[in-house]
């Protein structure tokens, strides 16, 4: 595996290997990697001629100093990761590499309410900035196909948006939520969880499959309420959502009664860490 810290570096290396017809697949992370982070890197071998990983932990997405402060940095692990997965390249610039002019957010790309819904309306300006890393990062990297987890769905789903509005020649994959055998989403934040506290977080997802098993005997606001106060109850848990939406829009569908191409999300507290998790119901 090749790695650079310097974007220029990269891009005399990838422009070479496209002029060869070389199909550039592209995974962005915040490192501390785990099976979901090595199943984008599968993916990517699959499909195209060079993996390029890129670890950044990115400042200006974060809502919360404490978060950011604790973000865990594993990149010798990291590395033996990506290296047993077959990734080409580790890219992991440094914050004035990929910031030269400061962090400031300049001319964010208008998504409209997709940035405000949900995760945006508890973490204001992550989207935001998680937008202008990845416009950063696609510019430098220029990759065919650029993939990403369901996880994070909203994520996804603004990153199409962004990438349609702004014209970014390349093709968005959405890769399945990889779980703990327990159910748990695996998640970079899941390390800060106690054994009591990883006991506690996988309500969410009984939460999320109850909320699926019972979709067809409960209309959606009754799922949601259920939801509501199987989660409320569960103590050592702050929920701050559970909504049940259609999977394209991510706003709650008009006609209730319709129930298919939903998502139900969820994000909650458990021990100071902020979870999310999802599941597309009725698939
Ligand atoms: P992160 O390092 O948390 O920024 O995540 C980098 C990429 O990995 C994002 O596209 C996430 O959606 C994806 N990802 C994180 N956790 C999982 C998971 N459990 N299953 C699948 N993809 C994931």
């Amino acid at each position: 595996m090749l790695e650079f810290t310097s974007k220029a570096a990269l891009q005399h290396y990838l422009t070479i290997k496209k002029n060869d017809n070389c199909k550039i697949g592209f995974v962005p992370t915040m490192g501390a990697l785990h099976m979901g982070h090595v199943s984008l890197v599968k993916a990517s071998n699959a499909q195209s001629d060079i993996t390029v990983c890129s670890i950044f932990v990115n400042p200006t997405q974060f809502d919360n100093e404490e978060d950011l402060r604790k973000y865990p940095n594993l990149l010798r692990k990291d590395r033996q990761k990506l290296i047993s997965n077959d990734c080409d390249i580790l890219f992991r610039p440094s914050i004035n590499e990929i910031y030269p002019n400061g962090k400031d957010i300049v001319d964010p790309p208008d998504i409209g309410y997709l940035t405000t819904i949900l995760e945006g309306a508890y973490r204001p300006g992550h989207f935001e900035g998680m937008m202008q890393v990845v416009e950063l990062l696609l510019s430098i990297v220029e990759p065919n196909f650029l993939f990403m987890g369901k996880k994070d769905y909203q994520q996804l789903a603004i990153v199409r948006k962004m990438v349609e509005l702004k014209g970014i020649n390349v093709d968005v994959i959405g890769m399945s939520i990889i779980r703990e055998t327990n159910g748990l989403a695996m998640s970079s934040r899941n390390a800060r969880l106690s054994s009591k506290g990883i006991d506690v977080a996988l309500v969410i997802n009984e939460t999320l499959r109850s909320t699926d098993e019972n979709l067809e005997n409960f209309t959606l606001d009754e799922l949601v309420k259920k939801a509501e106060n199987k989660l409320g109850k569960r103590e050592g848990l702050k929920l701050e959502y559970f909504k049940i939406v259609d999977r394209d829009s991510l706003n709650e569908p008009e006609n209730m009664n319709i129930k298919t191409k939903l998502v139900a999300l969820c994000a909650a507290w458990v021990e100071g860490v902020r979870l999310i998790d999802n599941l597309e119901l009725g698939n």
